[in-house]
Protein backbone atom coordinates (compact mmCIF):
# COMPACT_ATOMS: atom_id res chain seq x y z
CA UNK A 1 0.00 0.00 0.00
CA UNK A 2 1.12 3.52 -0.58
CA UNK A 3 1.01 6.13 2.31
CA UNK A 4 1.08 9.91 0.93
CA UNK A 5 1.60 12.32 3.38
CA UNK A 6 0.66 15.57 3.19
CA UNK A 7 2.24 18.08 4.68
CA UNK A 8 -0.04 20.79 5.00
CA UNK A 9 -2.86 18.33 7.41
CA UNK A 10 -3.42 20.33 10.52
CA UNK A 11 -1.36 18.33 13.06
CA UNK A 12 1.86 18.95 10.70
CA UNK A 13 1.06 22.84 11.25
CA UNK A 14 0.94 21.78 15.19
CA UNK A 15 4.52 20.17 15.22
CA UNK A 16 5.71 23.03 13.07
CA UNK A 17 4.36 25.80 15.99
CA UNK A 18 2.08 27.31 12.96
CA UNK A 19 -0.76 26.17 15.06
CA UNK A 20 -1.14 26.45 18.92
CA UNK A 21 -1.57 23.40 21.48
CA UNK A 22 -1.84 22.67 24.65
CA UNK A 23 0.85 20.58 25.32
CA UNK A 24 0.66 17.47 27.89
CA UNK A 25 3.76 15.96 26.92
CA UNK A 26 6.58 16.14 24.13
CA UNK A 27 9.68 14.07 23.83
CA UNK A 28 11.94 13.32 20.63
CA UNK A 29 9.62 11.49 19.20
CA UNK A 30 6.35 12.63 19.80
CA UNK A 31 3.65 15.13 20.81
CA UNK A 32 0.62 15.10 23.50
CA UNK A 33 -1.69 17.60 23.46
CA UNK A 34 -5.41 18.01 24.53
CA UNK A 35 -8.01 17.68 21.97
CA UNK A 36 -9.58 21.20 20.45
CA UNK A 37 -13.29 19.38 21.31
CA UNK A 38 -13.03 17.01 23.97
CA UNK A 39 -15.05 14.12 24.07
CA UNK A 40 -14.57 13.01 28.01
CA UNK A 41 -12.84 15.19 30.55
CA UNK A 42 -9.60 13.46 29.58
CA UNK A 43 -9.19 13.62 25.34
CA UNK A 44 -5.20 13.49 24.95
CA UNK A 45 -3.82 13.17 21.31
CA UNK A 46 -0.39 11.58 20.54
CA UNK A 47 1.23 12.17 18.05
CA UNK A 48 4.45 10.73 16.41
CA UNK A 49 6.72 13.59 15.01
CA UNK A 50 7.42 11.83 11.84
CA UNK A 51 5.16 11.80 8.47
CA UNK A 52 3.15 9.13 8.57
CA UNK A 53 -0.53 9.02 7.81
CA UNK A 54 -1.88 6.28 9.92
CA UNK A 55 -1.64 3.37 12.55
CA UNK A 56 -0.90 1.08 9.88
CA UNK A 57 1.62 3.25 8.39
CA UNK A 58 3.62 4.23 11.28
CA UNK A 59 3.69 0.22 12.26
CA UNK A 60 5.21 -0.66 9.11
CA UNK A 61 7.32 1.65 8.53
CA UNK A 62 8.37 3.80 11.26
CA UNK A 63 11.27 2.56 13.33
CA UNK A 64 11.88 0.93 16.46
CA UNK A 65 13.10 4.19 18.04
CA UNK A 66 10.37 6.13 16.97
CA UNK A 67 8.12 3.50 18.08
CA UNK A 68 9.45 2.93 21.54
CA UNK A 69 9.17 7.09 21.56
CA UNK A 70 5.64 6.96 21.05
CA UNK A 71 4.74 4.60 22.78
CA UNK A 72 6.89 5.98 26.22
CA UNK A 73 4.88 9.09 25.41
CA UNK A 74 1.19 7.04 25.19
CA UNK A 75 2.65 5.42 28.93
CA UNK A 76 3.87 9.39 30.26
CA UNK A 77 0.65 10.96 29.23
CA UNK A 78 -1.83 7.93 31.11
CA UNK A 79 0.81 9.07 34.05
CA UNK A 80 -0.19 12.78 33.86
CA UNK A 81 -3.55 12.43 33.16
CA UNK A 82 -4.24 9.99 36.07
CA UNK A 83 -6.50 7.87 33.90
CA UNK A 84 -5.81 4.65 36.59
CA UNK A 85 -9.40 3.27 36.02
CA UNK A 86 -9.29 3.32 32.31
CA UNK A 87 -9.47 4.78 29.03
CA UNK A 88 -9.74 3.80 25.67
CA UNK A 89 -7.30 4.39 22.64
CA UNK A 90 -8.54 5.44 19.23
CA UNK A 91 -6.85 5.14 16.14
CA UNK A 92 -9.34 6.37 13.27
CA UNK A 93 -8.15 5.16 10.03
CA UNK A 94 -8.99 6.53 6.80
CA UNK A 95 -12.41 6.22 5.64
CA UNK A 96 -14.22 3.37 7.70
CA UNK A 97 -12.70 4.22 10.33
CA UNK A 98 -13.57 7.96 9.98
CA UNK A 99 -10.49 9.28 10.00
CA UNK A 100 -10.32 13.48 10.01
CA UNK A 101 -6.74 14.25 10.09
CA UNK A 102 -4.06 12.29 8.00
CA UNK A 103 -1.37 11.88 10.53
CA UNK A 104 -1.31 9.47 12.57
CA UNK A 105 -2.81 10.28 16.23
CA UNK A 106 -4.29 8.17 19.19
CA UNK A 107 -6.80 9.17 21.17
CA UNK A 108 -6.77 8.91 24.47
CA UNK A 109 -10.15 9.30 25.78
CA UNK A 110 -10.89 8.41 30.07
CA UNK A 111 -11.48 10.38 33.27
CA UNK A 112 -14.80 9.41 33.82
CA UNK A 113 -16.80 6.21 32.74
CA UNK A 114 -16.97 6.04 28.71
CA UNK A 115 -19.96 4.19 27.05
CA UNK A 116 -19.97 1.22 24.41
CA UNK A 117 -17.23 1.20 22.13
CA UNK A 118 -19.13 1.51 18.92
CA UNK A 119 -22.01 3.41 17.73
CA UNK A 120 -23.10 2.63 13.84
CA UNK A 121 -23.92 5.58 11.44
P1 LIG B 1 -9.84 11.92 13.77
O1 LIG B 1 -11.26 11.84 13.33
O2 LIG B 1 -8.91 12.28 12.63
O3 LIG B 1 -9.42 10.67 14.50
O4 LIG B 1 -9.78 13.03 14.88
C1 LIG B 1 -9.15 14.26 14.73
C2 LIG B 1 -9.25 14.96 16.08
O5 LIG B 1 -8.46 16.13 16.02
C3 LIG B 1 -10.67 15.40 16.46
O6 LIG B 1 -10.99 14.82 17.71
C4 LIG B 1 -10.59 16.92 16.53
O7 LIG B 1 -11.35 17.47 17.57
C5 LIG B 1 -9.11 17.16 16.72
N1 LIG B 1 -8.62 18.40 16.15
C6 LIG B 1 -8.86 18.89 14.91
N2 LIG B 1 -8.24 20.06 14.71
C7 LIG B 1 -7.56 20.33 15.86
C8 LIG B 1 -6.71 21.39 16.28
O8 LIG B 1 -6.45 22.35 15.55
N3 LIG B 1 -6.21 21.32 17.53
C9 LIG B 1 -6.47 20.27 18.38
N4 LIG B 1 -5.91 20.30 19.57
N5 LIG B 1 -7.27 19.24 18.02
C10 LIG B 1 -7.80 19.27 16.77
Amino acid sequence: MEFAYDTDNIFAKILRGEIPNQTVFESDHALAFNDIEPQAKVHVLVIPKGPYVSLDHFARDASAEEQAGFFAAVSEVCRITGVEAGFRAIANTRTHGVQDVPHFHLHIIGGEQLGRMLQTP
